[in-house]
Formats: structure tokens, C-alpha cells, sequence
């Protein structure tokens, strides 16, 4: 009997599907055959991947409503927000490449300065990796796999996707849409299971790997990876920091930040983990966002008056309690929520908003991915950055001020792959913009033209004319080589006239005036 992975409904823990578990050796076989059809796809012109990227986005499209339930069903995220945070950066990731892929892909050209090379030219192309295994995460089913699975397709590679075993249902409707759009079936592989499918995929021998999930997964990867051959790009964890600044715009302020930190129940990435904020303004930060988190509807995500659903388990919701816990035991004080609330079933947790706290707490240090706002009040803007940037992590991080040379000024001190000024955590939907993370959220980049430029290899296309008679560096090594190299370059780079002496030199060397080379 094949071994099956059970899906179960993180709102109500409702039996949602079985679904079958690649065996390792099924994983072997979907790469082998995903590097046998990928000389085919990548040799079809750029316009004819371009299109199946349309139809694509033309089927998502036409089904965001279901594509948006089922990921409200499977991960607990609200339908309205898996519409804006799901369905819209898979559509606008499809736009992002029909518009701008092109212009990454064509490669350019390289103008030759080196003296002795100045006849020659040089072009620089991009050629796809091969073969790249995209592992994701359960917290963006859609919106993380499919841009990521996008812009490895639309570069000419073949993909083999293995999505959450917390999400496998969205995972395969996405590879449905894509195969229905015109993905020939070898080019795209699906793997379906846990964490030893995972390693089955990275040991098949792809020739990349976007692994997005958490850093101590993240490290295995890369190490496998490593073994293998193959290059690994890591979206890992973070400890997000917010900077609240005395001049910010309190009201602006606090809607962001309770919003970064409470969307998708707090299991966001880029959530606000951590905020600084000024000390002549803490009080009423804390205020407005204890205000917000207590006045946002817990519920079901199906629910349209939903604002935050359910953790995705009840080990995510363990994890919560006792990093608030440590927090309050450590001296913070409670400012709204702090609870469990069963009464809506097991994985559900109150909004949560500390004040306060210890920087020692587990929730200052560690990622505790779920909907808590720990704020702690500063004195002014360097002791935030300097409290912002002691963790281990660097994935992104806010400035909120109404100055916005203030902004990047802050921002150049700050240790992360994102900064985003007067807001947080949206640019994964900023499809022309990078991410990723430094320190120990990860490396490498997806998204934009430089996710393009990770599945891609430069391959430099050099021309010599046919006609000459000669390189001048050829054999034989005599003495107009010498003169030519020694005196040259004092003619060209020391600028100085006595160089002169190299010409008559180099032009027997350039026209081969020795017949022995
Ligand atoms: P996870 O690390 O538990 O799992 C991620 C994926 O890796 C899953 O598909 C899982 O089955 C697979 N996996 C597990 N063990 C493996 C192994 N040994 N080899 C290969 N694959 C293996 O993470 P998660 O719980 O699914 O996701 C939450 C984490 O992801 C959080 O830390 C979050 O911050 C991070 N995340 C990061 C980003 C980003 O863009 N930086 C985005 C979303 C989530």
C-alpha cells in the first residue's frame, strides 16, 4: 500500500483529503524525465513560453475564487486575504514576465577595453540551470510556489515542485493550471509528502533548489544540495523588526504594523516580530494597535467577516502560548489577548499585542510565527537599529517616519534583504523587486529580474575575426612580445610617451610577422 499524507482543515481539523506520497524512487524518475524534456522546452522561442505564462494567467484568473478557497480551506487564511495575498502575486508574477522577462533573458553585450582585445566581441546570455526543484512552505500555497515555479519555467528549466504536506491540495491544482495551460507533463513533475520527500528531491540530482521554509530545514538543504552539486537559493525565517520613529505617523503606524504582524494569523515571514518605537510616542502606539488587535474578528476563514483565522496546527499554537508566556513571566505586560481560544476550536489564538518586553524573551530572539506584536519602547532611532539588527536573522524591516531622507538613512544601517519605509511586508508582491535574506534567512534571490538571473546561467559568447593572421600573445615569445607587453604598458597604462617604442613591436606581433606561432 502506498503510504498517503492526511489533510486536515487547520480551522475545524476536519479530514480534508488523503493524498498519496511520492516514493523516492517515483521522485528519481520525475527529475530524470524532467531533464530529458527540458532541451525541448527551453529550445522553444521565448514567445511561445511567454504564452503558455498568459494562458496560465488567464486560468487563474478565471478560477481566483476557488483557487482563493482552497487555500482558505487548507492553510485557514481568510478568502479575502488569500485573493489579495495568493492569487494576486501568482497573477502579477505571470504579468511581471510577459512584460519584463524578455528584456533579462535576451543577455547583452560586453565592449571589449583591453588594448590588445579591442577587434573582439563579446555577448553575455543567459542559459537556463537545467533542471530546478522548487520545495515550499504551507503559509503562501499558492502565491510562493507559483512564482517561483513561473520564473523557473518561463527561464527554460524543467521543475519538479514539491508543495507542503500541510498544503498538497493547492499544490496540485496549481500544477494542474499550469500543465492545462500548456506545461508539457515531463517538464513540470509533481512530488507529493513530508520531509523525506524533500530530501529524495534534493538527492534526485536537480540542478538547483528554492527551498522557501525554516531556517533548520533550510540548513539541511543546503548541505544536501551541496553534496549533490547543485546550488541551493533559501527563503528562510525571520525576526522582522519595525522601527516606529518620533516623527512617524501614529495613526499610519499603528494600522501598518498590527496588520504586518497579524495577518495570515502572524505566519508570515516578513511579519513584524519585534517593534521599536520612540518613547515620546510608545504609549499611544501601544494603545492603537491593543485598540486594533482586540477589535479584529477571530473566526473561520470562510467566514467573510473574518479578519485573522486559525494557526495552521496545534504544535504552532503551543509553540505561541509559550513564547507569550516566557514573555509575561519575564516581566511584559499583557495588552491585548494572550489567549488560546478554544472556544472556536484548537488552532485558534487570540491577536496578541506585549509591551515592555525583555529583550531576552524567546519572542524577542526567536521566530515565534504567530499573531503576537511584541512593542518595546526606545529612547531614539540608533538604539532601535541597534536592537533591530542583534538577531541572528535579516530577512526585512520597517522605518515608519514622514522624512524620508530619515528613512534611508536608517535603512542603509539596517541588516536585512528588505526595507520598506511607511510600510511592511508587502514587496513579495512587488513582482519587479527582489527578495531575500541575509544572515540566517537565507540566500539568494526569487522575483524580478534578479529571480530570473537565479535560474539562469551566464554564458559569455566570445568572437575572434577569422581573418586575422595572428593573436598577438601567440608563440613565439621574443622580443617584440616583451617590448610590446613591457613598454606597452607604460604607454597605456602608465600614459607615459616612451611606450611609443612598443608600436612598431606590436603591429609585427598583431599582423604575425614570425611565421614559427
Ligand atoms: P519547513 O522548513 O518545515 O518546511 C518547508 C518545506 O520543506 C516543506 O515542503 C517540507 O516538507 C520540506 N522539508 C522538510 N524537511 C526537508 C528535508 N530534510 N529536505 C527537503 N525538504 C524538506 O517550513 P514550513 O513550516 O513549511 O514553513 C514555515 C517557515 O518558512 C517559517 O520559518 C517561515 O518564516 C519560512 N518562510 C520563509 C519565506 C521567505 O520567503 N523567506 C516565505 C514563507 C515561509
Amino acid at each position: 500500500m502506498p503510504e498517503s499524507v492526511e489533510v486536515r482543515a487547520p480551522a475545524t481539523g476536519t479530514l480534508l483529503d488523503e493524498v498519496e506520497v511520492t516514493a523516492p524512487d517515483e521522485v528519481q524518475t520525475l527529475v530524470d524525465r524532467a531533464r530529458a524534456a527540458q532541451a525541448a522546452w527551453t529550445q522553444r522561442p521565448l514567445e511561445e513560453r511567454g504564452a503558455v505564462v498568459d494562458a496560465f494567467q488567464r486560468r487563474v484568473l478565471d478560477h481566483r475564487r476557488e483557487l482563493a478557497s482552497a487555500v482558505a480551506r487548507e492553510a485557514g487564511k481568510p478568502f479575502r486575504e488569500a485573493l489579495v495575498a495568493d492569487v494576486l502575486p501568482t497573477l502579477d508574477m505571470a504579468r511581471s514576465l510577459d512584460e519584463h522577462g524578455a528584456e533579462v533573458l535576451e543577455g547583452s553585450t560586453a565592449r571589449l577595453e583591453n588594448p590588445l582585445l579591442k577587434d573582439r566581441t563579446s555577448r553575455v546570455d543567459r542559459t537556463p540551470v537545467g533542471v530546478v526543484a522548487v520545495i515550499a512552505p504551507w503559509n503562501y500555497p499558492l502565491a510562493i510556489p507559483a512564482t517561483q515555479t513561473l520564473t523557473a519555467l518561463y527561464a527554460g528549466n524543467a521543475v519538479v515542485l514539491k508543495p507542503s504536506e500541510k498544503t498538497p491540495l493547492v499544490g496540485e491544482r496549481l500544477v494542474e493550471h499550469l500543465h492545462a495551460a500548456g506545461v508539457p507533463e515531463d517538464v513540470l513533475g509533481l512530488a507529493q509528502g513530508a520531509g523525506d520527500t524533500g530530501q529524495a528531491l534534493v538527492e534526485a540530482g536537480p540542478n538547483k533548489v528554492l527551498f522557501t521554509g525554516s531556517e533548520a530545514v533550510g540548513r539541511k538543504v543546503r548541505r544536501q544540495a551541496a553534496e549533490q552539486g547543485a546550488e541551493a537559493t533559501l527563503e528562510l525565517g525571520g525576526n522582522d523588526a519595525a522601527l516606529v520613529l518620533d516623527d512617524a505617523r501614529v495613526d499610519l503606524a499603528a494600522r501598518g504594523v498590527a496588520w504586518a504582524a497579524f495577518t495570515n494569523a502572524g505566519q508570515t515571514c516578513a511579519a513584524v516580530e519585534r517593534c521599536y518605537v520612540h518613547e515620546a510616542i510608545a504609549d499611544d502606539v501601544i494603545d492603537r494597535t491593543a485598540e486594533l488587535a482586540r477589535n479584529l474578528n477571530l473566526g473561520s476563514p470562510e467566514d467573510p467577516d473574518t479578519d485573522v483565522g486559525p494557526l495552521i496546527d496545534e504544535a504552532a499554537v503551543d509553540r505561541v502560548d509559550a513564547h507569550v508566556q516566557d514573555a509575561l513571566d519575564k516581566g511584559a505586560s499583557l495588552e491585548a489577548g494572550g489567549s488560546r481560544r478554544e472556544s472556536l476550536g484548537a488552532c485558534f489564538f487570540e491577536p496578541t499585542v506585549l509591551a515592555d518586553v525583555d529583550e531576552a524573551s524567546a519572542i524577542m530572539r526567536e521566530e515565534t510565527f504567530g499573531p503576537v506584536l511584541p512593542i518595546v519602547a526606545v529612547p531614539d532611532a540608533s538604539t532601535a537599529v541597534e536592537r533591530a539588527n542583534d538577531t541572528r536573522y535579516g530577512l526585512t524591516a520597517s522605518v515608519w517616519t514622514t522624512r524620508s531622507d530619515r528613512g534611508d538613512e536608517l535603512a542603509a544601517k539596517l541588516d536585512a534583504g528588505t526595507v520598506t519605509v511607511n510600510d511592511h511586508a508587502y514587496t513579495y508582491a512587488a513582482c519587479e523587486t527582489p527578495w531575500g535574506g541575509v544572515k540566517a534567512s537565507g540566500n539568494g534571490v526569487t522575483h524580478g529580474r534578479w529571480g530570473l538571473e537565479d535560474v539562469t546561467r551566464i554564458k559569455h559568447v566570445n568572437h575572434a575575426r577569422p581573418d586575422r593572421a595572428t593573436s598577438p600573445w601567440y608563440f613565439p615569445y621574443d622580443e617584440d612580445l616583451e617590448r610590446l607587453a613591457d613598454d606597452g604598458l607604460e604607454l597605456v597604462y602608465g600614459r607615459k610617451l616612451e611606450g611609443l617604442s612598443a608600436l612598431p613591436a606590436a603591429i609585427r606581433r598583431l599582423v604575425g610577422a614570425d611565421d614559427r606561432g
